[in-house]
């Protein structure tokens, strides 16, 4: 990527120069220049959200069929533009390019669902009583709102782009300041097979557009992925609107390893769960609930770790200032007691790279349950590992979590692995899986602290809120032997 990109906003099917300022771009993995955003003022937002309520009107009333056609051809241009696309989506978020890669082939597997969505159960129509018939159809909300996070750039905004546009919405996009870049190709590729214009709007900057497009009156439902802390506030802001709200947070994920595990599956699943994406994934392995005697599954996923490559297996951290917070947490780690078994401070950042966000996957042993490591979700590649004696104290220290993304569990025993399935407060459990992402139909969603809203976020589960379904009771003559329903 030699040639600055510059992103402006897409409003009513044009990019348009944003008149409220510019912000640069640069790339986590050395710092360098990649390109700029500009930022639309108040003005130029409710215009954007005027041109996508006037072309949701026709679009809603297109065929589901028709609608649909559009998105074979988008996923045909994503997948001839994977390289160019998951080129710059590394670039902007740290990730290595096979993350790149994989992320946009996870939102390719949405797509695809949403695809399937045309041939699933739409309606439906029964005769309840005589002469009388009860119907139920599902129809587009209208105008829908998505923001998204830094750490997935296309997969996350995929989650919802194809399954909201095609139930006939139309769809207003902030994605994340911070890798903001990746959404011109998307946005592209979609205007290149054919949305008619103003169904897809994008909108740069920060927590200010993110409220011009909840406060909307034109805007009927928000998406929302983020931080904890933000998704309480966007699902508050959003509901006291009146607003139907779905805001997926943050997590501290649990994997519990017990010793009858295979040593080398969990030690690949556990050492690849923390470290992939440089533990920037709501996903990520957090704590290791090490139960018994499990020295020579910790040798494996140390050996692992140790032997990734920064820049070739490992990307970098977003900021710099992300870098350095995780710096002071294992110093705290380490002054409140735990052994540092991998020191990822102590890593060389790849030749030429010095000025990026780099730091080398970390494991802190002995880490005690309650504390600072064991409990805040840090988003970098650090595991800590919290010993039990046994799996019931290791699930009772699980259940303390206020989050409940995900947590897996390593075992050979059926038994012990169905108990963690039905004992873990988690949305999303892994069984020998060191990252529990459902594959689609299956949807993505977690519970307490990381999921404000009913229902998930893909999948099956996700049709209800990207979508009303509305109900017909009809009778079209009197019936003399009439009941009384009819
Ligand atoms: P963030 O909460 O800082 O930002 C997310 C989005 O919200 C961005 O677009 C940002 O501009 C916007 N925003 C920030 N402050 C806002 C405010 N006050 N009001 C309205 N909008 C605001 O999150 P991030 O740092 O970009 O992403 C990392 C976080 O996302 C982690 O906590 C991670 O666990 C979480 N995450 C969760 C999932 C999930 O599925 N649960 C998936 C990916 C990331």
């Amino acid at each position: 990527m030699d040639t600055l990109i510059q992103c402006d906003n897409l409003i009513g099917g044009e990019w348009v120069v944003g008149e409220a300022g510019k912000q640069k771009i640069v790339s986590p993995h050395d710092g360098r220049e990649l390109g700029t955003i500009t930022l639309p003022s108040a003005d130029q937002i409710q215009k954007a959200l005027q041109h996508a309520q006037k072309a949701q009107k026709e679009w809603g009333q297109t065929p589901i069929k028709e609608r649909s056609k559009i998105f074979y051809e988008f996923r045909n241009l994503l997948l001839q533009e994977l390289e160019d696309i998951a080129r710059v989506k590394s670039s902007e978020s740290g990730k290595t390019l096979e993350e790149g890669k994989a992320g946009l082939l996870k939102g390719i597997e949405v797509l695809e669902f949403a695809l399937s969505i045309q041939n699933l159960d739409l309606g439906g129509r029964v005769e309840v009583s005589r002469g009388v018939s009860c119907e139920y159809r599902r129809v587009p909300l209208g105008v829908v709102g998505n923001i998204t996070p830094f750490n997935f750039p296309a997969m996350v905004p995929l989650w919802t782009i194809p399954i909201a546009l095609v139930l006939g919405n139309s769809y207003v996009w902030k994605p994340s300041e911070k890798t903001p870049l990746t959404s011109k190709g998307i946005a592209n590729a979609l205007l290149r097979a054919g949305l008619p214009k103003g169904l897809l709007t994008v909108l740069h900057g920060g927590h200010e557009t993110s409220n011009a497009i909840i406060d909307s009156p034109h805007v009927k439902a928000v998406g929302f992925v983020g931080s904890t802390k933000v998704a309480k506030m966007v699902y508050q802001r959003g509901t006291q609107l009146g607003k139907r709200v779905l805001a997926l947070g943050g997590a501290k994920n649990h994997i519990v390893l017990l010793p009858d595990a295979n040593p080398d599956l969990s030690g690949v699943g556990i050492s690849d769960s923390f470290t992939g994406c440089a533990g920037q994934r709501c996903m990520a392995a957090s704590v290791l609930l090490a139960v018994g005697d499990v020295e020579p599954h910790i040798q494996k996923i140390l050996a692992r770790a140790s032997s990734l490559q920064l820049g070739k297996d490992m990307g970098a951290l977003i900021t710099k200032a992300q870098k350095d917070f995780l710096v002071e947490a294992i110093g705290r780690a380490e002054k409140a007691g735990a052994k540092v078994l991998l020191d990822g401070r102590k890593a060389t950042a790849p030749a030429g790279k010095e000025k990026g966000n780099w730091l080398g996957p970390t494991i802190l042993d002995h880490v005690a349950s309650g504390s600072e490591a064991a409990t805040v979700e840090l988003f970098g590649p650090i595991l800590s590992i919290i010993r039990c004696k046994d799996l019931t104290e290791a699930l009772k220290i699980q259940n303390s979590s206020e989050y409940g993304n995900a947590c897996s569990v390593f075992t050979s025993s059926g038994a012990f692995a169905e108990r963690v399935s039905k004992e873990a407060t988690a949305g999303m459990i892994g069984i020998n899986v060191g990252v529990p992402v459902p594959r689609e139909p299956f949807s993505f969603g977690g519970i307490q602290a990381s999921k404000f809203g009913h229902g998930d976020i893909t999948g099956e589960h996700s049709l209800d809120f990207w979508s009303d379904v509305r109900k017909v009771t009809m009778k079209w003559e009197k019936q003399n032997d009439s009941t009384w329903m009819s």
